[in-house]
Parts: structure tokens; sequence; C-alpha cells
């Protein structure tokens, strides 16, 4: 059961130390996506949610402040969105980030949207109109595998909204993330991709409590022959297989002249 409220704010737009970004919009508090291994539900402690799981609530930011934001994000390159989903589930209802594209629209900056989904589909026309750049996230082809981590769009549906956007004339990124150890085939997922993706980015999966138990025991029950090369990376802190994986990616993407960034994170 999804707990929807309606808050007031003053901006949806942040500040970011996010490298070759000046600004992050994030249309609302929480995401019905609720991936297991999100890094963003925490959050919740600073959101009055502590008490709620994290998929289980979602606040839809209302705003005005049209004036000030324009003016602080003219020119400048904005993520959307780093803490949550634009196109997670309840944007097909309550559009908050069509409202932030019709917004950014009438002003000059450069957009990178991030998502999951292709609902995304629905506002080609004004991210053409924008020149913005669309980033899908697929971590693997098998769909049983990613529909018990995420309540989001099967992974046949992202790809062709890929090319669709491509298609178009829309800057595509192919998001690989998290890359799951021993699950994750980066080469497949890439190779498949290949004729309609612009630019590819690679980030591991960096588990934090208090998701990283959940993302544990799912590991344990649904694919126990991992579970000790698990508990090597992410109880041990062996480093071993992400110094090997990301020299991996290195080669491979210079041998195909892929544009690509890595973003390997530990904690
Ligand atoms: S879609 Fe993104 S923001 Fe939403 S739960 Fe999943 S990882 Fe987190």
């Amino acid at each position: 059961m999804l707990n929807i409220k309606e808050i007031p704010v003053g901006n949806v737009f942040s500040k970011t130390s996010f490298k070759g970004y000046s600004y992050v919009v994030n249309p609302y508090t929480g995401c019905a996506s609720g991936c297991l291994y999100c890094h963003a539900c925490f959050i919740k402690q600073f959101t009055n949610h502590e008490d709620e799981e994290w998929g289980e609530f979602i606040d839809i930011k209302r705003w005005d402040g049209v004036v000030r934001t324009n003016r602080a994000v003219q020119g400048r390159n904005i993520l959307m969105s780093t803490v949550t989903d634009p196109y997670n589930p309840v944007e097909k209802e309550y559009k908050n980030t069509r409202r932030i594209l019709e917004r950014l629209h009438e002003i000059s900056c450069n957009l990178t949207v991030c998502t999951r989904s292709d609902l995304v589909l629905r506002d080609i026309d004004i991210l053409k109109d924008m020149n913005a750049k669309v980033s899908i996230s697929i971590n693997s082809l098998n769909e049983n595998f990613v529909s018990g981590l995420e309540n989001s769009t099967p992974i046949a549906n992202r790809f062709e909204a890929l090319k669709k956007l491509h298609d178009e004339g829309i800057y595509t990124i192919l998001c690989v993330s998290p890359i799951f150890p021993y699950i994750t085939n980066f080469k497949e997922i890439t190779e498949k991709a290949k004729d309609y993706v612009d630019e590819y980015w690679f980030e591991n999966l960096n588990l934090r409590q208090p998701y990283k138990n959940k993302v544990l025991n799912f590991i344990r029950t649904c694919y126990p022959e991992y579970a000790a090369e698990y508990d090597k990376i992410y109880l041990n802190k062996d480093r071993e297989y992400w110094f090997f994986l990301k020299h991996e990616i290195m080669q491979y993407c210079k041998k195909n002249k892929l544009t690509y960034k890595m973003d390997f994170r530990h904690n």
C-alpha cells in the first residue's frame, strides 16, 4: 500500500557536487519503484518517514518559486533526479516531472534525465525540444532477477525506450547500474543496445545500511551459489572483484570505442 501525500516545498532544485552538474532536481520525495538496493532511502530520516519502508511512501512536491528557480538554473547543467525516479509509477497521475520540464523548457539549461521507466517516452516532445539527454538504467537481461528487486518497467521495454528515444534524435545513455557481482553481465547488456546508445555509464552495487542486509538476504535466498562471494565483498570488504571488473570494463570500452563513465564506490 503506497502512502501518498502532497507537501508544499519552497523549491525542487538543489545545488550538487555531482561531477559535471550544478543542480539536481527531484520532483518527489520517496520513490514508488522501491528498489531493494536504493541508496536514496537515507532521505527517510530527513523527511519524517523514518518508520516507513522505502517504496511504500511518496510525497508529491507542490511549489511555486518559478522566477527564483529560473534565474538560478539558467544555462546550468541539471541532473534529474538523484533521490527519486522522475518517472516512477506515480508520475503517470501527478505529472510533477512534466510540470518541471515545461518550466525548464522556457529557459536555457542542459538537462540530463535518469530513469528506469519507459514512461519517459510520454515526454519525447519536450525532451527533444530541450536537447535533453536521457539515461535509462539496466543491470540484467533476466526479468525475474529485476522484478525481484524493483517495482519498475520490464527490461525489454527499457531497451525499446532507448531505441525509440534514439530514433527521435535524443542523446541516449545506458546506465549499467547497479552492477551486481557475478550476476550483471555488462557485455551482453551493452552489446544488445549498441545500435541505439550514445554513451554508457557503469555503477557498482555499493551496499550501506539499512539496505545492505536486505540485499545480502536476497542473494542468500535467490542466488545462494554467490552468497560466499558477496560476504567476501560486502562483509570482508575485499575489493579484488571490483578492481578486475573496472579494468575489464575500461578495456572493453576502449576496444569498442564506447563513450563511457564509471562510478565505482565502496563503503
Ligand atoms: S528507481 Fe531509482 S530512486 Fe527509485 S527506488 Fe529505484 S534506484 Fe531508488
